[in-house]
């Protein structure tokens, strides 16, 4: 292939990129955006392996047949609700990749020497940097979400103040390494401090942020993917990694501004969150436990239903029954609406994807904006499997979730709250709300539930 063709090729993968990240900014188009990103980089990858310059064609085909089936493997047995976790491996991997490319372009580039020499060290330490910190801040992020790790905060004393010193030192080392011409002692040292800088930033974040760690570690994903093509001098990764870069801190934006939290902050590694985290589990009083038949009295009773669906519907797969039972309410004219809540679920848009696939229509699925102001008029809420995104200690100042805008459910006249027990949501924080006195709980996985209902209406 022509170096003419494979620029060719790089660019039409570039736009397929665009279109991509364009298609899945809406549910009706996001199939169609994920297709344009897989065609995209199969171009991408023919072109870059029929480059002229590239050499050892075998060892690339073996390595991407035996990552291929890999990928394939686990992409056909990850759960939905596993899929932030994968994402978040997947993160570690491109930050090895940018940490591996940095010490091979550090010891076997060509000649080089004045500028050209120093910007190519420059390139190299801050790809080592990025890759490094993104490499343990994602496995953080991973085994917290995968429950192998505490999701509360890490509080170590002085944190804010080892962060600063952490960044100070890489900077000074990156100064004495261009000085020096590349040292390798210093290279490692940077490694070294970068690996335990990107493990303390992450767990330093409490459960509750975690969406905002997992959209910005993407980000950090997408910088360490460019520095990768800077050293590489690959015009089609430094496109992507860009593009990676740039929309994941957009989206983390989005976010911080949805959770009511300080960008720089959460980037900072929780600067300023300094709350107290609850030991979570002390109870707050009475709870009233109820049963299917009950609730679904209380649901034939209703002119106006809210459902606000959480990650326990997620586990339970309850959202063909919840389909099921919006139906049968909607056909005796009851007014069925579902509340979602930015970060419900372990995912952006983890609630609205499942309602889809259960063909829940789109237009009675509300943002939580659209829909906090109507709890006041509503006869019942359901909250199936929800927690964190509808607990009222959102409003305590020195709460671990202080500030996060929550679904306001309890202004219902009823709330009923399906779960398997008492236990805290991600963030820890035991839930006033099961307390309340127009609050009922009913126990048992969630799917179960409501097919008890459905059976009962
Ligand atoms: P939570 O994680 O706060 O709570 C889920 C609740 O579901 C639990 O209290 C659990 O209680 C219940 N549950 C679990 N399994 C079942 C089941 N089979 N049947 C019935 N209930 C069940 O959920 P939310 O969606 O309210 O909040 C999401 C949290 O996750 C937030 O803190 C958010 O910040 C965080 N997060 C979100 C991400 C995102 O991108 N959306 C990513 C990472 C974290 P019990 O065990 O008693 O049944």
């Amino acid at each position: 292939m022509s170096q003419g063709l494979v620029s060719a090729a790089y660019i039409v993968a570039a736009l397929l990129f665009i279109l991509s990240l364009a298609g899945l900014s809406k549910q009706e188009t996001a199939q169609k955006g994920c297709y344009a990103g897989a065609v995209g980089m199969a171009i991408a990858l023919i072109a870059t392996i029929l480059n002229p310059s590239v050499e050892g064609i075998f060892f690339i085909v073996v390595a991407m047949v035996i990552g291929g089936s890999i990928g394939w493997r686990l992409a056909q047995k990850v759960e939905m609700t596993e899929m932030p976790e994968l994402v978040a491996i997947l993160h570690s991997f491109v930050g090895l990749a940018a940490v591996l490319v940095g010490y091979n372009s550090f010891l076997e580039h060509g000649v080089l020497v004045g500028a050209m020499k120093n910007i190519h060290l420059v390139e190299v330490f801050l790809g080592v940097f990025i890759g490094a910190v993104t490499f343990t801040g994602s496995i953080v992020a991973f085994a917290k979400l995968r429950g192998l790790m505490s999701s509360s905060a890490l509080m170590l004393p002085h944190r804010h103040k080892m962060n600063l010193v952490a960044l100070i030192a890489s900077i000074w080392l990156m100064i004495s390494f261009v000085e020096q011409g590349g040292s390798t002692g210093l290279l490692i040292l940077m490694t070294l401090i970068a690996l335990a800088f990107g493990y303390h930033l992450v767990a330093s974040i409490g459960g509750a942020d975690m969406p905002v760690v997992v959209s910005m570690l993407n980000s950090y994903s997408g910088w360490a993917a460019a520095s990768a093509g800077f050293m590489l001098s690959n015009d089609l990764l430094i496109v992507t990694g860009a593009l990676v870069g740039s929309s994941g801190a957009i989206l983390s934006y989005i976010m911080c501004r949805a959770m009511n939290r300080s960008f720089l902050s959460v980037i900072a590694g929780g600067f300023g969150n300094d709350a107290v985290a609850s030991t979570g589990d002390e109870e707050q009083g009475e709870h009233i436990a109820t049963t299917a038949e009950e609730v679904a009295d209380m649901l034939l009773g209703s002119s106006s239903v809210i459902i606000t669906p959480g990650y326990g519907m997620a586990v339970a797969q309850a959202q063909y029954p919840v389909h099921e039972i919006t139906q049968k309410l909607r056909d005796r004219g009851i007014k069925v609406r579902f509340g979602i809540h930015p970060v419900a679920g372990r995912l952006p848009g983890h609630m609205n994807v499942l309602l889809a696939e259960a063909k829940v229509p789109y237009d009675i699925v509300m943002e939580m904006d659209e829909i906090n102001d109507d709890f006041v008029t509503t006869d019942t809420v359901l909250v199936i499997g929800a927690n964190d995104t509808v607990n009222p200690a959102a409003k305590e100042p020195g709460s671990p979730i202080a500030g996060m805008p929550i679904l306001e459910v309890w202004h219902a006249k009823n709330v009923i709250v399906f779960k398997r027990g008492m236990a805290t949501g991600y963030a820890g924080v035991q839930n006033p709300l099961f307390f309340k006195d127009n609050t009922k709980m009913l126990f048992g996985d969630a799917k179960d539930s409501i097919e008890q209902i459905l059976k009962a209406i």
